[in-house]
């Protein structure tokens, strides 16, 4: 049966935040069809695709009537008849058709959910899966999750200056057992804000609405968390998103909730005493997109013990990550298929990111919808992490329980997670009898 593609048609659908986003449904000759969703940030690096949205005053400005348009003119055109196996190629005809480093012209959420139908329907004419189709020859694992447990930043009023306090549990067993740990660790979290009286729901991607006295409090507030979950630090460790760009450029950082401003150096010096404090093992953006001193920094004086990770800072381009490699910047980066804009661009950075050892996170925005297709990127690449947001909103739970679906499937070679994927050591477990007893000693509030 023909892989050719027959038809291309884009619709205007709406994300977890309500605003307009851009479906494709890409069909083949032979039938078999492919459906994709842009998803869209909030805290977006600079150097991004850029999504083309209507401006005006309907839809506060967010609408998609030009890019749904794009893809039913241009895109169309440009895509009809040829073969849907070549990846590369058609996504090197939408690039070429746009003819911007940003993809500003058709717009990146026109060309990305494109790019994902098209994915989509390669497998389907396959039969397979999609995370099978990708791993063709390669290892297959699942991914160890990010979980956020308190959203902050540009996803909750600016409650809390940094935007993710997220863990991760290092110590699962499989996938299954991962997301226990977290859902052990979110509903603790969530029992310390209702005793605190400080339980607002949740903000953008399900994380606890952080209602902190300072940032350091959230940390604390983490820690607790998987301490009354019952976990020690062998098990689950803090992540932070700390998406800088936020509130830090030109080497000055200004944290509105502790009023303070810091230049880099006592910037990093601070995050460093964190670091000590807290079990912190990943840590993401730490500075600003505009601090490449700063990030080679932290870098030197943390890479060898936490994962350091660029996300404004790499946005998921394969030229960024050599340089930063080169300059001694990052360790890891978030995998982000629309900040590149097409799949081959974004399987183009993964590959370049593993060619040198890093560690590689696929990543959701914090506007999000239905689509899975980032779990099965996740588990086909072997990526080792996953970070998708919190542990409520089916937005979120969709990719969540996609990978919890592919593991029970038995096809899949579960593998012990730890250290296999994170460029850095993971703490050896510290066994008690007591799991009260394995917590932090905590500094006095
Ligand atoms: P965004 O945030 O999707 O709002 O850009 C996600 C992140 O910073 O990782
Ligand atoms: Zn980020």
């Amino acid at each position: 049966m023909s892989s050719k593609i027959k038809s291309v048609n884009g619709f205007r659908i709406w994300d977890s935040r309500g605003r307009p986003t851009v479906e494709v449904e890409v069909q083949l000759e032979s039938g078999a069809i492919g459906l994709g969703i842009a998803p869209a940030g909030a805290s977006r690096g600079s150097n991004e695709a850029i999504d083309l949205r209507d401006g005006g005053t309907a839809h506060g400005g967010f609408g998609v009537d030009r890019a749904v348009a794009n893809v039913n003119g241009p895109i169309r055109q440009a895509l009809i008849g040829l073969d849907a196996i070549d990846q590369a190629m058609l996504d090197a005809v939408l690039i070429e058709r746009d003819g911007t480093a940003n993809k500003s012209v058709l717009g990146g959420n026109a060309i990305v959910a494109t790019s994902m139908a098209m994915l989509k329907a390669a497998a389907a004419a396959q039969q397979q899966s999609v995370w099978r189709y990708l791993s063709a020859a390669e290892d297959v694992t699942l991914p160890l999750p990010q979980v956020q447990i308190f959203g902050g930043g540009a996803h909750a009023g600016r409650r809390t200056d940094i935007q993710d306090f997220l863990v991760m549990p290092v110590g699962a067993q499989s996938f299954d057992h991962a997301m226990v740990i977290c859902a052990d660790i979110y509903r603790a979290a969530g029992q310390i804000m209702l005793a605190k009286g400080a339980q607002c729901g949740v903000a953008d991607e399900g994380g606890w609405w952080p209602n902190f006295d300072s940032n350091e409090q959230a940390l604390e507030t983490l820690t607790r968390s998987i301490d009354q979950a019952g976990y020690g630090h062998g098990q689950a460790l803090i992540a932070l998103d700390i998406a800088a760009s936020e509130f830090g450029r030109n080497g000055r950082y200004r944290l509105a909730l502790d009023q303070h401003e810091y230049d880099t150096d006592a910037w990093l010096e601070l995050v460093s005493r964190w670091v000590a404090r807290y079990p912190i093992i990943s840590i993401e953006d730490p500075v600003a997109e505009d601090d490449q001193v700063g990030m080679q920094k932290i870098t030197t004086a943390l890479g060898h013990r936490i994962q350091i990770i660029g996300d404004d800072f790499l946005v998921t381009n394969a030229q960024r990550v050599t340089d930063a490699q080169k300059s001694g910047a990052c360790n890891a980066v978030l995998i982000k298929p629309n900040q590149a804009g097409t799949i081959t661009e974004t399987l183009a950075t993964f590959r370049c990111a593993k060619s040198l050892d890093w560690g590689t996170i696929v990543s959701a925005r914090s506007g999000e919808t239905e689509d899975t297709l980032i779990a099965h990127l996740a588990v086909g690449l072997a990526a080792g992490q996953l970070k998708v947001g919190s542990f409520a909103r089916s937005e979120r739970m969709a990719k969540w329980n996609e990978c919890l679906r592919i593991e029970r499937s038995g096809d899949v070679a579960v593998r012990p997670f730890s250290a296999k994927v994170l460029p850095v050591p993971v703490p050896v477990p510290v066994l008690t009898l007591s799991p009260a007893a394995s917590g932090p000693s905590l500094p006095a509030t």
